[in-house]
């Protein structure tokens, strides 16, 4: 898919945090403008290609999804190799999915060649669509970002809401970094 259109950057981005905060769901929504209430966890994608526009540079974005491996602990080194670029979900609706990024962000830093260092983060609190069943305010999720110098932003893959942000925040800070 799109494999001899030019590009100024590949950039290979990650999706990662426990099961059922809706990786895919974020995944599907900015590649395929899709939603589904009831998708299983099984069928999730290894990876989507999405070409991107962004400071005047054609980015060729290869954005890779666990495909529900993450609930058996399987995650290795090799879905980490290569990554410029990764995104640690959680769900605002379920408390113990944000206690679990700490455990999620030690492991970037044993896989990841420089520790987390080599590669740009950013924090996702995702389903904020589901507001009256919230357990993880929007401050809180910010401050842990910012004590640990990742990007923050709160998604709804239902609505839609910063979904696109994510991403571009993203690149952008890979681009501008040395
Ligand atoms: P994954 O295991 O992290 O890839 O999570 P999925 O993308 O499979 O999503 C798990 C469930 O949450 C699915 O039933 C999705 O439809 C649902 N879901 C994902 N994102 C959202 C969201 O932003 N809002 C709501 N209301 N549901 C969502």
């Amino acid at each position: 898919m799109l494999g001899n259109d030019p590009y100024d950057h590949l950039f290979k981005l990650l999706l990662i945090g426990d099961s059922g905060v809706g990786k895919s769901s974020i995944l599907l929504q900015f590649t395929d403008g899709t939603f589904a209430a009831d998708q299983n966890a099984t069928c999730g994608v290894d990876f989507k290609v999405k070409m991107l526009q962004q400071g005047g540079k054609t980015i060729k974005a290869t954005i890779w999804d666990t495909a529900g491996q993450e609930r058996f602990r399987t995650l290795t080194s090799s879905y980490y190799r290569g990554a410029q670029g990764i995104i640690l979900t959680y769900d605002v609706t379920r408390r113990d999915t944000f206690e679990h990024v700490n455990q999620w962000l030690e492991e970037v830093g044993k896989y990841t060649p420089g520790g987390t260092k080599d590669v740009i983060l950013v924090l996702v609190g995702n389903k904020v669509d589901l507001e009256e069943q919230r357990r993880v305010s929007t401050r809180e999720g910010e401050a842990w970002a910012r004590q640990r110098g990742m990007l923050f932003i709160e998604t709804s893959a239902k609505t839609k809401l910063g979904v696109k942000q994510v991403f571009q925040e993203l690149v952008q800070k890979i681009l501008d970094s040395p």
